[in-house]
């Protein structure tokens, strides 16, 4: 499979798992978390899948299409690990995590940090999408609902 191929493959895995979980958040209570901003496309996603839910998005910098830049108020600029921290006990219903790089020794670096935040960001029931693996046992796991490889973006439950 070509890089080109894999990235379709992730990102119609990604759109495919949001589009899921949004139903069932959509009955749920809770802000919903988007750690890594980026170019904005899966806010801008979450933002017409849930509309009128507050939606924060962290990120180093803004770098963002202009159609998709949150207000200054859900805007949370610096090191995810440091500034996500400062929601921990918010019972968000989704936090939707995009910030691997495709390095391997790097996203293990993630991994020593990542799964334990968002099982402290997101309420009991709430669920985390993630393109990186979320190995914590408050993280439940579930088949992603997607028919492309089950290894393209991830789907847990906090229990
Ligand atoms: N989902 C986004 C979209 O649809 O446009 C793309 C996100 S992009 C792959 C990842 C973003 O996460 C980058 O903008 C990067 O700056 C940010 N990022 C990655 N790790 C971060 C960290 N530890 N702290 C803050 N931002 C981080």
């Amino acid at each position: 499979m070509s890089r080109l191929e894999s990235f379709i493959s992730r990102m119609t895995a990604q759109r495919d798992i949001l589009d899921h979980v949004c139903v069932e958040v959509a009955k749920m209570e809770g802000l919903v978390l988007e750690l890594g901003l980026g170019n904005g496309r899966t806010f801008h996603h979450l933002r017409e899948r849930l509309p009128g839910r507050r939606i924060v998005a962290f990120d180093r910098e803004v770098g963002a299409h202009a159609s998709s830049i949150p207000e200054a108020e859900n805007l949370v600029l610096g090191e995810i690990r440091e500034t996500a921290r400062r929601f921990i006990g918010i019972d968000a219903a989704l936090v939707h995590a995009d910030i691997g790089t495709g390095y391997e020794d790097r996203d293990a670096v993630t991994a020593t940090w990542l799964p334990d935040l968002i099982a402290g960001l997101l309420r009991v029931g709430g669920f985390a999408v993630s393109g990186t693996p979320l190995d914590h046992p408050q993280l439940q796991r579930l088949p992603a609902p997607t028919s492309e490889p089950a290894d393209r973006y991830f789907l847990c439950r906090r229990v």
